[in-house]
C-alpha cells in the first residue's frame, strides 16, 4: 500500500471563521492550527478528526484556485490527501501506471508538508494530493 491513509479531507470554504465554528461544533473539538499560503492565495484552518483531518480552504483572492472551485461548484469537498512515505518515488510509480499530475514538482503545503495534485482528469474527477511530512 503506497498511499498509506487519508490524510485529510480539503473543503472549500466562503467564510472560514463561519465554517471554523460550524466545524468545530460538527466534530466537537476545536481548531488546531491555521494557516495561510500564500503560493495558493488561500486561509486554512485544520481539525482533527481521529487518524485523519479536515482542512478548511477559503480563498485570499480572486485568482485562487478556490475561489474559482467555489464559483463553479459551489462549497463542498475540494480535495482527498493521501499521505505518503516518499513523495518522489509516488510521482514516479503514478507517472508509470498513467496518471496527470497537475505538477510534477512537490511544493510545500499548510501543515508542514510538501504536496503534489494529481490532474481531476485521470481520476475519475477526484482532486488527489499527496503529503508527505517535511522533515
Ligand atoms: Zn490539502
Amino acid at each position: 500500500m503506497n498511499l498509506r491513509k487519508i490524510e485529510h479531507l480539503g473543503i472549500a470554504v466562503k467564510d472560514l471563521e463561519a465554517s471554523k465554528k460550524l466545524f468545530a461544533a460538527l466534530l466537537g473539538t476545536t481548531c488546531y492550527k491555521e494557516e495561510e499560503v500564500a503560493s495558493e492565495h488561500v486561509k486554512t484552518a485544520f481539525f482533527g478528526t481521529g487518524e485523519s483531518k479536515v482542512e478548511l480552504l477559503q480563498a485570499t483572492s480572486p485568482q485562487s484556485p478556490i475561489g474559482k472551485f467555489i464559483e463553479k461548484k459551489g462549497e463542498g469537498i475540494h480535495h482527498i490527501a493521501f499521505d505518503v512515505a516518499d513523495i518522489d518515488a509516488e510521482i514516479t510509480r503514478l507517472k508509470a501506471e498513467g496518471f496527470q499530475f497537475i505538477s510534477e514538482t512537490p511544493k510545500d503545503g499548510a501543515d508542514n508538508k510538501r504536496i503534489v495534485f494529481l490532474h481531476p482528469k485521470s481520476t475519475n474527477g477526484i482532486l488527489v494530493e499527496l503529503c508527505q511530512e517535511r522533515k
